[in-house]
């Protein structure tokens, strides 16, 4: 669908959206609330107190917040989210929210409300351990995985998809803020000042430095699969039942161990600040990436249209190098998280600084290891990483 031009929404025009889309009666008595936390975008929930239906609408915003209007960001990554959600939903549409609509020119999705759920990051760092998480998001990531893959779409439709999903400016942010600034004297960094030596031997170590450029250029242009580019656990609601993952504004064509290396190290990061029952999100490292072994080693063998796909050598090597790459990006995401612009909650919301600052200090040097030992970090051993 297709309005005359972009504006940003008001809770009252976003009402008047939802109205008009027949989404709820002209007469019902709406209340609108912005509930955005992020810098990019707009939320609205919406809701009729009286029925206690409700709904969201989310923008994009043209702009990046956090640098005021200066940081121009494409508007069309609203598309791209929505439709990125639309494809998870064909194949697991029990693990993100139902999209009702999108209009392209207002950059705006109207979607399920999944306020019944907890952002999974808070959740965790309340406490909580989720018990069917890893379940779910090793499932979600096998099947997208496979499924957006060369292994599963015919090749001229695979192109089509990488074109349909090329997300410059999105992914231009991941380049900077994930692989490269951190890894430099970049002003974008912020970090306290006790961590000063430590971030100058990162940005000394040349060796680091080479496994971070060679992830960096296999996110560049290794388009293996549909990935959701922003996988934290800020980016997943869930219950003790129920897992939604959303927000895919950064999806686009990449590794197939990019997300699952993301996830991977926001479980490690809350790890890292708990003091205790830290082993419910050891066993979800482990668990996540034998769910989403055995999901795609299942879809490989019943759906697989690839002639070379019957040695079983190919798969074997595909899977090894899959989750060398996510150990690799998972020490790129801890570093970031830890001196980067953008850092977790997890970490700065330690309430005693010197934890807070040893906490900070381990995840950097455990960045570092992960970077350098690709080859040797099986799922299993995060665990032991922390002693
Ligand atoms: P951003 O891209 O700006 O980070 P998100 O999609 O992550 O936007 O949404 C920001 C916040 O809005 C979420 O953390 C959540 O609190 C709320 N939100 C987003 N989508 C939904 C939804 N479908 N149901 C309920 N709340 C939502
Ligand atoms: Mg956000
Ligand atoms: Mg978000
Ligand atoms: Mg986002």
């Amino acid at each position: 669908t297709k309005t005359e031009k972009y504006q940003p929404l008001t809770e009252i025009s976003a009402i008047k959206l939802v109205k008009k889309l027949g989404l709820f009666d002209a007469t019902e008595a709406l209340t609108a609330r912005e509930i955005g936390d992020g810098n990019l975008n707009l939320v609205f929930h919406i809701i009729n107190d009286q029925t206690n239906k409700s709904i969201i609408v989310k923008q994009a915003l043209p702009y990046a917040k956090v640098v005021g209007e200066s940081w121009p960001l494409s508007l069309n990554r609203a598309t791209i989210e929505s439709n990125a959600l639309k494809q998870f939903g064909a194949f697991t549409p029990e693990l993100v929210p139902t999209v009702y609509y999108h209009d392209e020119t207002l950059a705006v999705t109207v979607m399920e409300d999944l306020s019944h759920l907890t952002i999974s990051r808070a959740g965790l760092i309340q406490g909580e351990s989720y018990p069917l998480l890893s379940q779910h998001i090793g499932s979600f990531l096998g099947h997208i995985a496979f499924k957006t893959s060369d292994f599963a779409l015919k090749p001229q439709d695979k192109k089509e998809e990488v074109v349909k999903y090329s997300n410059p400016d999105l992914c231009n942010i991941t380049e900077d803020l994930v692989f490269t600034d951190p890894f430099f004297d970049i002003d974008t960094n912020e970090f306290e000042k006790a961590l000063r030596p430590d971030v100058e031997e990162l940005w000394n170590d040349g060796d680091v430095k080479l496994q971070a450029a060679k992830l960096k250029y296999k996110f560049l242009t290794n388009a293996q699969t549909l990935i959701h580019g922003d996988l934290h656990t800020g980016s997943i609601f869930a219950s003790s039942q129920e897992t939604k993952v959303i927000d895919p504004e950064f999806a686009f064509y990449g590794p197939f161990g990019f997300d699952l290396g993301q996830f991977v190290a926001n479980l490690f990061l809350n790890a890292l600040s708990r003091e205790t029952n830290r082993e419910p999100l050891f066993a979800h490292i482990t668990n996540t990436w034998n769910v989403f072994k055995d999901t795609f080693t299942a879809l490989w063998h019943s759906e697989n249209t690839e002639p070379f796909a019957k040695d079983e050598r190919l798969l074997h090597e595909i899977l090894t190098q899959t989750w060398q790459d996510a150990v690799g990006y998972a020490g790129c995401e801890i570093i970031r998280r830890t001196i980067g612009l953008a850092h977790v909650a997890d970490l700065d919301e330690i309430s005693s600084e010197e934890r807070k600052i040893n906490a900070k200090r381990t995840a950097l040097k455990i960045g570092r290891y992960l970077l350098l030992h690709q080859q040797d970090v099986s799922p299993n051993e995060f665990e032991h990483l922390l002693r």
